[in-house]
């Protein structure tokens, strides 16, 4: 059974102010870390340094993710950050793929792919997010466009399967507080387990898959609980400090 993980996406909120207190009342709970759940918090990128030396600063169990990487190492790619830049602050994951970005940045998956290679080179972990939309699932395509969000990534050749992660995100889940029920979740994580399995058994049993989409303290106990449910990808309810702990010790 792969090591639970929880990973707090801060999206575009946050300040220096808002950032230290968030941090500071996180650590206070955390403390020396848990022994079976790994937890991590995405803030803007712009944050990255400060949440670092804060880390450091304070011997924090927290590990640091960014919310997306170029897909390109070094050049002329005006405004990308490079997975290797990230790395240099001690950025452990980079999350790939969310929604929001492939809504509102126009990635296609095999950008996504790209993303995910990229950031491996660099020595992060990629969390790679997948889910369907409202429609698709509506129209019964759910397992169907999740399968084809998966299989574009896994078929990069240069795809580490030892440092992937994997979140499934359903759109409609996402920032509406509408969750999908654990059934819906297993489903769909079952299936990505079984893609992965075809890949490769044995990484098939380490890799974290995630749920994301309106999970909070009250729901993330009977989700968890799933069989393929191994962690968290929390937006809104990882700005509180008290449900994103909550969800870390639902987690335990
Ligand atoms: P949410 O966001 O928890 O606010 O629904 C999850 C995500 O987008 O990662």
């Amino acid at each position: 059974m792969p090591r639970k993980l929880v990973v707090g996406n801060w999206k575009m909120n946050g300040s220096l102010a808002a950032n230290e207190a968030l941090l500071g009342a996180i650590h206070a709970q955390l403390g020396a870390g848990s022994a079976a759940v790994s937890v991590a918090v995405a803030p803007p990128l712009v944050y990255v340094p400060q949440v670092s030396q804060w880390l450091a600063a304070h011997g924090s169990a927290l590990a640091l993710a960014v919310q997306d990487v170029s897909n390109q190492s070094v050049g002329a790619y005006t405004g990308d950050v490079a997975a290797v830049m990230a790395a240099e602050f001690g950025v452990t994951y980079a999350i790939v793929g969310h929604s929001e970005r492939r809504k509102y940045q126009a990635e296609d998956d095999a950008r996504i792919a790209q993303k995910a290679v990229a950031a491996q080179a660099a020595g992060l972990t990629a969390i790679v997010c997948l889910g369907e939309t409202l429609e698709q699932r509506d129209a019964g395509a759910a397992l169907q466009v999740v399968h084809a969000q998966l299989a574009a990534v896994l078929k990069h050749v240069d795809l580490d399967l030892t440092r992937l992660v994997v979140a499934y995100e359903p759109v409609w889940a996402i920032g509406t507080g509408r969750t999908a029920t654990p059934e819906q979740a297993q489903e769909i994580h079952a299936a990505i387990r079984a893609q992965l399995r075809a890949q490769s058994p044995q990484a098939a049993e380490q890799t974290p898959l995630l749920y994301g989409g309106s999970m909070n303290a009250g729901n993330a106990a009977e989700l968890l609980a799933q069989a393929d449910i191994d962690g968290g990808l929390i937006g809104g309810a990882a700005l509180k400090a008290p449900d994103f702990m909550a969800i870390v010790q639902a987690a335990e």
